[in-house]
């Protein structure tokens, strides 16, 4: 089927079957542009909470953020275009690491980030987003807390609060934010004296520090929008270029590095969104007693910030 034929096909069958197609901003630019929704995982998760006539919620993005659709919303069919969209950082802290970590650190509160699994997010007191952890993690009751699984984000939040931060795993890592260095900046810097550097809290500290502002996709979408520059050094996941480009027509937006790109979100096309709505696969769901408790630390989240 040609694009336009796909594109035709996914509002037929997105209309029959009252589906709504969520897309995370690191989506190729054509599934953006068909979807219902682009944001971050958790903002895609609650927008999809209004949609009441809704049956079906087709996450475009990596597993966790489909157990994320779950479980904010329990009673749609969510479905996942490709059973290949794992997130490797999310894999690095397993239930059985969390147990073996709990025992080593008696009665210290644990912080997870979204880009987590249900059975982590389940065992920990709260989670939080890139955006909010800092804040997070100041409401969270004691002095030290344990935060996983990116050490790059559990650093950035050591900078921001006198609390005591230990990171599990000690070396979680987003392998995407990871390929983002000092020197490309220093280079981009000399070449566009003019453009502020924006990155994520993923991205390394030396990336960090030499950045202008550091935050979620979010606020590096909302910071772009605000700012007067004309131009900007975008240190996150290159799919953010395409919202950053049709948001701000007028202003130029370069990737700090040409490796930024993730192969995991790039696993769904217009071709898997169509199977995926016509055939109804691979539908994502989480064991209620798990659902449960991972539910209560994303409404503790909320209730915290
Ligand atoms: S960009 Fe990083 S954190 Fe996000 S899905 Fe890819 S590997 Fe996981």
């Amino acid at each position: 089927m040609s694009t336009e034929e796909l594109v035709k096909e996914i509002g037929k069958l997105r209309k029959e079957k009252k589906a709504v197609i969520l897309a995370h901003n690191y989506q190729r630019p054509e599934v953006q542009d068909i979807a219902d929704y682009v944001g971050d995982s958790i903002e895609l998760a609650r927008r999809a909470m209004d949609e009441k006539e809704a049956k079906i919620l087709v996450v475009a993005a990596v597993d966790f953020m489909a157990e994320n659709a779950f479980l904010l919303n329990p009673t749609k069919k969510i479905l996942i275009p490709s059973l290949y969209a794992h997130c490797p950082m999310a894999r690095m802290l397993s239930l059985d690491d969390i147990r073996r970590y709990r025992k080593k650190y008696l009665r210290i509160p644990l912080v997870l980030y979204v880009n987590t699994f249900a059975e982590a997010k389940a065992s920990c007191e709260v989670c939080c987003t890139s955006a909010n952890a800092v804040k997070i993690v100041e409401r969270v009751e004691g002095d030290t807390i344990i935060f996983g699984p990116d050490c790059n984000l559990a650093e950035y939040v050591q900078e921001k609060t006198k609390k005591k931060i230990i990171p599990i795993p000690e070396h979680g890592f987003c392998p995407t934010h990871s390929v983002f260095d000092i020197e490309s900046i220093r280079l981009l810097k000399e070449q566009y004296p003019d453009a502020p550097v924006l990155v994520h809290p993923e991205c390394s500290r030396e990336v960090r520090h030499s950045a202008n502002f550091v935050g979620s996709t979010s606020q590096i979408i909302r910071y772009a929008q605000e700012a007067k520059a004309k131009r900007y050094i975008i240190g996150t996941e290159e799919g953010i270029l395409h919202r950053l480009r049709k948001d701000n027509p007028n202003k130029e937006f370069i990737l700090a590095s040409v490796l930024g790109i993730c192969p995991n979100m790039k696993m769904n096309t217009l071709e898997n969104i169509y199977k995926s709505l016509r055939d109804e696969v691979y539908p994502v769901t989480v064991p209620k007693g798990i659902a449960t408790r991972a539910r209560r630390a994303l409404e503790r989240m909320v209730e915290l910030s």
